[in-house]
């Protein structure tokens, strides 16, 4: 049985805990989970997360975002939510965005945003099978979560504990990016799953004054990586004052840009 078969079988035990009682595990209907990762933090996977699912959301699916960061998780305050989660009983209800994307995060649960997460493996496991078996999602045609940065245990035991179907890379010019993707690639093999794609972010900037596209961390190697570990190449990503902003104040669903447009390329 792979990794995937056996996070089904064990989403479907946790569906049948009381065969009296609804479960939310028993309800959603998830068509694809997607998982963002990164070689490590800092590189904008969250922000990369925030974008495809709005992208997704403004061709018409239906979007949740899992914010599996456990220990930074910072998709609530990009989308302006703050909402805690209701429980029905059953299950915990996600928060919405203004567009009506389902985001649940752990950041939702703590009772002040600020206080810090230290989890090591297993509770980390624990949490993202409770955001898998607990949590409401309903319909959705993706699920994207949103991994601790790096390839070390952490994201990891994340993708163990979900039935995955793909991941996303993000990288930067300021990394070795074929070692990031290759990297990606092994954990990928490792569950049977396809890498997605690569996306690079911070690849270039535009001069507000003169229009000039200037590569400040140096060359984009975003393609020759992606080229050179045999996997789809999604897109370079500008530096964008204004996506730091809108982020900034919750309203990375106002950003529009042709380059995250091309990012979801690989949907079907
Ligand atoms: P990670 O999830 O990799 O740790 P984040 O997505 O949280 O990184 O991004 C870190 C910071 O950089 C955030 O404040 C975010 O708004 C900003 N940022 C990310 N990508 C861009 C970009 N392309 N242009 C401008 N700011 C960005």
């Amino acid at each position: 049985m792979n990794q995937k078969e056996v996070n089904k079988k064990n989403t479907e035990q946790a569906a049948k805990k009381d065969p009296q009682e609804p479960s939310a595990a028993g309800l959603n209907r998830i068509k694809k989970v997607i998982a963002v990762m990164s070689g490590k933090g800092g590189v904008g996977k969250s922000t990369v997360t925030g974008l495809l699912a709005v992208s997704l959301k403004r061709q018409g699916y239906s979007v949740g975002i899992m914010d599996a960061d456990i220990t930074g998780p910072s998709i609530p305050r990009m989308f302006g939510v703050n909402k805690r989660p209701e429980n029905i009983g059953f299950g915990l209800m996600p928060a919405e965005s203004s567009t009506g994307i389902r985001i649940m995060s752990l950041n939702l649960l703590l009772e002040n945003e600020d206080d810090p997460v230290i989890w090591r493996g297993p509770l980390i496991g624990n949490a993202i099978q409770q955001f898998w078996n607990d949590v409401v999602w309903g319909d959705l045609d993706y699920l994207l979560v949103d991994l601790p940065p790096g390839t070390s245990d952490a994201p990891l035991t994340v993708m163990q504990s979900l039935p995955l179907d793909g991941i996303i890379v993000v990288s930067s010019p300021q990394e070795l990016v074929g070692m990031v993707v290759k990297k990606a690639v092994k954990m990928a093999n490792m569950m049977n799953l396809s890498v997605i794609g690569l996306v690079e972010n911070y690849s270039y900037t535009i001069c507000p004054k003169c229009g000039e596209k200037m590569e400040i961390f140096g060359k984009s190697r975003g393609e020759e990586g992606a080229k050179e570990a045999k996997v789809p190449y999604l897109g370079s990503l500008p530096i964008d004052h204004k996506l730091a902003k809108f982020c900034d104040e919750g309203r990375i669903e106002e950003y529009e840009s042709s380059e995250t447009k091309g990012m979801n390329s690989w949907v079907n």
